[in-house]
């Protein structure tokens, strides 16, 4: 993959502006120069200098972010790092993401969170580090919260695995309120899904396979949402995947809860049909589950109950996933495909606007973690997504970024893909 180069003076020509709000497009030319967007808009540079970009045909955003992503740096080098995520960051289209601190160490404290910032230093895509709930992620004794906001944590959740226990998951909310920050939960309630492989129902029963039951996810969100209400903090629910979980938060919601909640590709794209097969590129968690929760996520996301799509990346070695089903670890990887999945099974089917998508992997994010949001005017900062919805592209796994090649979408014919970033003084010209 080419390498960023400083924006000292570098200009897109021939850009479409979308406003992510109003969905409002303009034609728009942006000269950025030192990495601040110097002019916009219709721009008649005669004899221009600097780099010139075609870029006729392209839509400009503010960039994309991921705020839920598996990167395996500390720990398992071997499956992800920070440099190989940064690089299936970009290749996705993401100017920012939020690493989850299931690794080894967890990021329970400081110093693992200024790894992490450091590994991330130079590299035109942001990481957002999301700190440990607990202490170990052990579930038992909260992280040293007030220590991890200094150290750049923007959220704080011990995804992975759900905060089991009710007080811990109490005190997280009232504690991460002090600072402005949400909890988010992996919501599964573990005594109904132990030992299980996929969505419990019809095809689980036909093929034999071990299920976990819809209400074993809805009985947390029921209780992360009475506890919510009761302490005020602010509750952010990860990958939900069923239609009672969205029907909950949305009368929450309805009546002041502080909650938002995320979605992923997958779970907006796939059923538990997919499983049939047993590739174990199917099995995730939550698992995928029926055409009427896929519904009903899509209905949550257009009607605003679910304001963010995250991937969920979670990379995992071919030998570890080329087991039978049953034994495989549960987790698919995303950043990549993301933005094509979204633009081709959802905007291109009419399910949303380019706008809306768009906003649920830009605005939306930086709102839930309380992000300023990024402009695109004259004297802002460039930190921006162009992206080509017309390429068509083969999702060939021979040829990812990421370290890990486990994506059931392997095969799929997308459209819609990254055409150029900008950020941090950086800009990046996607060149295949
Ligand atoms: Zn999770
Ligand atoms: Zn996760």
């Amino acid at each position: 993959m080419n390498q960023p180069k400083p924006a000292h003076k570098v200009l897109f020509k021939g850009a479409t502006l979308l406003d992510l709000e109003s969905g409002k497009e303009s034609p728009a030319d942006l000269l950025i120069v030192d990495g601040v967007i110097a002019e916009l808009g219709k721009l008649d540079i005669p004899s221009f200098d600097g780099e010139l970009i075609d870029a006729s045909g392209t839509v400009v955003v503010p960039g994309l972010m991921d705020m839920h992503v598996h990167l395996r740096e500390p720990g398992r080098e071997d499956e992800e790092t920070v440099e190989s995520g940064c690089r299936a960051a970009m290749a996705g289209g993401f100017t920012a993401i939020c690493p989850m601190p299931n690794t080894e160490p967890p990021a329970d404290k400081r110093e693992v969170l200024d790894f992490l910032r450091d590994r991330a230093r130079g590299q035109l895509v942001e990481l957002f580090p999301i700190a440990a709930v607990s202490k170990g992620r052990k579930g038992e004794e909260i992280a040293e919260m007030g220590e991890l906001v200094d150290a750049g944590a923007v959220a704080f959740s011990d995804d992975g695995d759900p905060v089991h226990n009710a007080a811990v998951m109490r005190r997280a909310l009232e504690y991460a309120k002090m600072f402005g920050r949400p909890v988010i939960d992996h919501c599964e309630e573990r005594s109904l899904t132990a030992g299980g492989a996929m969505n419990e129902g019809f095809v689980s029963t036909n093929l034999g396979l071990p299920g976990m039951p819809a209400v074993a996810e809805e009985i947390i969100v029921a209780r992360d949402l009475a506890l919510a209400k009761y302490t005020g903090g602010r509750l952010h629910v990860a990958h939900v995947s069923t239609a009672g979980s969205v029907e909950l938060i949305r009368r929450a919601r309805a009546e002041g809860v502080q909650v938002t909640c995320e979605v992923t590709p997958h779970h907006l794209i796939l059923t538990d049909q997919a499983v049939v097969g047993f590739d174990t590129n199917t099995k995730m968690n939550p698992p995928l589950r029926t055409a009427a929760d896929v519904e009903a996520l899509r209905a949550g996301l257009r009607d605003g109950t679910i304001q963010v799509i995250a991937s969920d990346h979670a990379p995992h070695a071919v030998e570890e996933k080329d087991v039978e089903y049953a034994a495989a670890p549960f987790g698919i990887i995303g950043l990549e495909t993301s933005l094509a999945l979204v633009l081709r099974e959802l905007v291109g089917r009419q399910v949303l606007t380019l706008a809306q998508a768009l906003r649920a992997m830009s605005a939306g994010p930086r709102q839930v973690l309380g992000l300023e949001q990024l402009k695109v005017e004259k004297g802002a900062r460039a930190n921006l997504t162009f992206i080509d919805p017309h390429a068509e592209w083969v999702v060939d796994t021979s040829r990812l970024e990421s370290k890990c090649r486990n994506t059931p979408f392997a095969g799929w014919k997308l459209r819609g893909r990254v055409f150029a970033l900008v950020n941090r003084g950086l800009y990046w010209r996607a060149v295949r």
